[in-house]
């Protein structure tokens, strides 16, 4: 089966297991995993900052700098397709009592000026607007970029309204990938910083949050409330080092295969409003009488797998295990179904 699912569904490579394998552990509850601290200390230092703190999940990583940022009846500014809104199971109430104000953007993307007026005046009967979530690239927006004039001009807002000022960087290196800024160009921008690891990176599991010594220092105290706290995760750690030092760069073979298969996709007579592809993600609805799940039955007779989001809108991912010979056969599957 071909699997455009997700980005999250790479399995380790052999040489990833080897490292794993042969991983330096300790107990990381007493910060004394070699391998935990080498994959901390790599992280923040790549994106400009003190410190680190490796977590389970993306999601871990959002909802613990929700907590530490933010305090009971304050409120987090997002656009309305984040994955911080959408898909963390509305965390931001559960876990930190904090409101949402959601921006209707464009492809998930919000602006310094959109910001600025999301802003609440300092009445008490306001929630206090206190952290901003940029989500880049953007997931459901259709795996938008932000450029880094944009997050500059938001940053420098931020500042001046004492807002915090967090980036869900699930898919940050798909982003810079196409900009071609450094991590630490746009590192510096942000309070705290998620990464996944386990997105396009190949790793099986884990996140690293990034920020000052201040902020992760609390943010491990949050972690560990949640019961988050890790032994010898070395082994994990182990697998996002050999992810960072080697998947970085052919994350471009994603990128140039999702253009290549969005070129098909616009063949397609079943096909509409596909939207622009800017990076390992394609959106697209299919048109009635036709839905999308007809559309993923049939594609999975062909034996390749996708996700619906909504009744006419169907999502592919290029990813680390998606190879090029398969480009091939999805390409002569899809050749095949526009002909039908
Ligand atoms: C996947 C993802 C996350 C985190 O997901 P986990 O499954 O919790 O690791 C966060 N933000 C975005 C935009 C994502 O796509």
């Amino acid at each position: 089966m071909i699997n455009l699912i997700s980005d999250t569904v790479t399995r380790p490579s052999d040489a990833m297991r080897e490292v794993m394998m042969k991983a330096e552990v300790g107990d990381d509850v007493f910060q004394a995993d070699p391998t935990v601290n080498a994959l901390q200390e790599k992280a923040a230092a790549m994106f400009g900052h003190e410190a680190a703190l490796f977590c389970a999940s993306g999601t871990m990583c959002n909802q613990i700098a929700i907590s530490v940022h933010t305090q009971p009846m304050d409120e987090v500014i997002c656009e309305k397709l984040s994955h911080v809104y959408q898909s963390e199971n509305g965390g931001y109430a559960f876990n930190s009592w904090a409101g949402i104000k959601l921006i209707d953007g464009e492809g998930g993307k919000i602006t310094a000026p959109q910001v600025e007026t999301a802003i609440n005046l300092p009445f008490d009967w306001l929630p206090r607007s206190r952290m901003v979530v940029l989500e880049n690239s953007c997931n459901i927006g259709g795996g938008t970029v932000y450029q880094l004039e944009e997050i500059k001009a938001i940053s420098e807002l931020c500042k001046k309204k004492n807002l915090r000022l967090h980036l869900d960087g699930a898919r940050i290196f798909n982003a810079l990938t196409e900009t071609g800024d450094s991590p630490h160009d746009i590192g510096v921008l942000f309070d705290s910083i998620s990464i996944c690891l386990s997105k396009g990176l190949g790793a099986p599991i884990g996140s690293v949050l990034i920020g000052n010594q201040e902020f992760i220092a609390q943010a491990r105290r949050v972690r560990k409330a949640r019961g988050g706290g890790m032994r010898q995760a070395g082994i994990l750690a182990a697998a996002g080092i050999y992810a960072l030092d080697h998947n970085i760069k052919r994350l471009q073979d994603d990128h140039r295969r999702a253009r290549i298969i969005g070129e098909q996709l616009a063949q397609m007579p079943q096909i509409e409003n596909i939207r622009p592809i800017a990076t390992n993600i394609m959106f697209f609805d299919v048109k009635p009488p036709l839905t999308a799940q007809l559309f993923l039955d049939k594609l999975k007779a062909y034996g390749i797998l996708a996700a619906p989001f909504g009744l006419q809108t169907v999502r592919f991912v290029t990813h680390l295990d998606f190879t090029e010979q398969m480009l091939e056969t999805t390409l002569e599957k899809l050749k095949v179904m526009s002909r039908e």
